[in-house]
């Protein structure tokens, strides 16, 4: 489905339209009118997207190839802190003058609209199990704390002699933590 008006993400492109050869460069902030991405790590609604945009005329129609950069923020999937990183990803798309064939992509009214290409190319890029540094070492089993928080996070072999009596109660489990029995759901007796 097209906008039935020019978005944000339009260009004007009525100076290359049917003039093949032709070629222009346009450069925009916008921001993204909606949150962009549906995993653990999304690009907020009102985050800038700066786009770079190389627009040339063929004779099919207007070949738009750019860059464009913004950031995306969410949790660590492996500690759950929080996330804010920038992405940056290229796009390369022929927006077809319109004819009998259909295209998911046309110049309409002699803008482009790059929004859909630009939103589907950052969205791919987004990172399916996002962690806030290569190596983070998650949470403790135990006790839920996050171990990169902890300096000393691998355990320390030596304790305290006196305190030698309680160590075996750091590593019993706690209860409910595995628990993988499903939950009891109240519409569903039996
Ligand atoms: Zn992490």
């Amino acid at each position: 489905m097209r906008n039935p008006r020019p978005g944000a993400f339009s260009v004007l492109v009525r100076d290359l339209v049917h003039h093949p050869g032709e070629m222009r460069e346009a450069s925009f902030d916008v921001p993204a009118d909606t949150r962009w991405g549906e995993g653990l790590v999304s690009v907020p609604a009102g985050e800038d997207v700066a786009v770079d945009v190389r627009l040339e005329s063929v004779h099919e129609g207007i070949l738009a190839s750019g860059t464009a950069r913004t950031r995306y923020t969410g949790e660590c999937g492996r500690c759950l802190i929080a996330i804010d990183a920038p992405v940056e990803v290229e796009f390369q798309e022929l927006f077809a003058y319109p004819g009998r064939e259909a295209n998911d992509f046309e110049v309409q009214d002699d803008h482009v609209d790059l929004e859909t290409l630009v939103r589907d190319a950052i969205v791919l890029a987004l990172p399916f199990q996002p962690v806030c540094r290569p190596d983070c070492p998650g949470l403790d089993p135990i006790t839920g704390a996050r171990l990169a928080d902890e300096p000393d996070a691998t355990p320390r072999p030596s304790v305290d002699p006196r305190w030698s009596a309680l160590a075996g109660w750091a590593s019993e489990p706690v209860e409910g933590e595995n628990d993988s029995a499903p939950h009891a759901d109240p519409d569903n007796e039996g």
